[in-house]
């Protein structure tokens, strides 16, 4: 791997951290951020470190107008012995280019990316929270910048890391949140940009969000695009059911985002013996699942939340309340193995944290 040069500039004035008891997600952020460009026949370049400010973009820069733009989330952690953990941040870069490509964007190096990553962090490490259930959450993004009204993939990007100190994703930790199944909108058909991570499939979603909100809904889960009897996902979480002892998550299927999270707890349960598919569920399925007292728990995964219990499952104005509407034993260990994991209190027999420390060593 070439290393590319770094140019640093630090702030001047460094804001005040946040209080971590208070901390909510993605509303505050660090000093720093990271910045690459890229031209068409140049490629990436001028790697930077600056200030936390704001951009000066053309107001006809194309991701303004037609989306052309991709995201990533993942978790820093400090670790009681004081090394910054993250959990899989290679898949993180990995599905980053697998989102870039298919908005015609061009891809990263993702070894480059992580090293940049891990500069940055180190510039910014006296951020990352230490109280139990609060991380940095870190949002890498890349945007089309070139100037043009006309309907083409950019000529230029800017490639960017941004860092928010979070708290819980939810203020009394893992809890049981209700859920809205969505009859009418959809969130991706196959063939469309749902397996990538850009802007438009939020922007789609918002409609029904408002909706369930204002019914008291958290979050809705979407149904097919074809036959609306098919689950896909919830929000921004892959989705999971127990049904009479097994563990059943949809398939990917081109319309679904491939969960980290998803990938780990289907790696955790298997690993745990315990009986796992990955196929077509309905909603049909679910509701006579329920009604024959077989739903023992649903659960929702995602970097934000790790694992979001579900309490209630809303279809139609039919009312199932899993597991007494308290968060699942399943549900428990999960989350508490993971975040074990992630945070170091806890073996990780996968491989999947990156210490920082470890890694800039082998690196420098
Ligand atoms: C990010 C995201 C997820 C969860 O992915 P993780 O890698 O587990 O964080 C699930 N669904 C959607 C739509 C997402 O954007």
């Amino acid at each position: 791997m070439t290393r590319l040069p770094m140019q640093i500039q630090l702030a001047q004035n460094k804001k005040e951290k946040p209080d971590p008891s208070t901390l909510v997600f993605g509303k505050s952020f660090t000093d720093h951020m990271l910045i690459i460009d890229y031209e068409e026949g140049k490629g990436w370049h001028n790697h930077r470190i600056t200030p936390y400010a704001p951009l000066t973009l053309d107001p006809a820069a194309i991701v303004l107008h037609y989306g052309q733009t991709v995201f990533e989330g993942m978790k820093a952690y400090r670790s009681e012995e004081g090394t910054i953990r993250l959990f899989r941040p290679d898949q993180n870069m990995k599905r980053l280019n697998y989102s870039l490509d298919r908005l015609c964007m061009p891809r990263i190096d993702e070894e480059n990316a992580l090293y940049a990553l891990n500069q940055l962090l180190q510039i910014e490490q006296e951020w990352i929270p230490t109280l139990e259930g609060t991380s940095l959450y870190i949002r890498p993004f890349v945007i089309a910048t070139e100037a043009f009204l006309g309907v083409a993939p950019a000529k230029s990007y800017q490639f960017y890391m941004i860092l928010s100190p979070v708290g819980s994703y939810y203020k009394e930790g893992i809890h049981p949140v209700k859920i809205l199944v969505e009859n009418e909108f959809v969130r991706a058909a196959k063939g469309g940009t749902g397996s990538a991570k850009t802007a438009g499939n939020y922007a789609s979603a918002l409609k029904a969000q408002e909706t369930a909100d204002k019914q008291g809904y958290s979050q809705v889960l979407w149904l097919d695009s074809v036959e609306r009897k098919y689950v896909e996902e919830v929000g921004s979480m892959n989705i999971f059911f127990k049904i009479n002892g097994e563990v059943v998550t949809p398939a990917i299927n081109g319309s679904i985002l491939e969960g980290i999270t998803r990938k780990s707890i289907l790696q955790l349960l298997r690993h745990w013996n315990m009986p796992v598919a990955e196929r077509q569920i309905s909603m049909d399925e679910i509701r006579s699942a329920y009604e024959s007292g077989e739903l023992e728990e649903v659960f929702g995964t995602g970097t934000a939340a790790v694992i979001s219990p579900v309490g209630e499952l809303n279809w139609d104005g039919y009312k199932m309340i899993i597991a007494n509407g308290q968060t699942g034993e399943l549900s428990t260990r999960l989350y508490d193995t993971l975040t074990n994991i992630q945070t170091g209190k806890e073996k990780d027999p996968f491989d999947w944290v990156y210490e920082i420390k470890k890694h800039v060593a082998k690196l420098a």
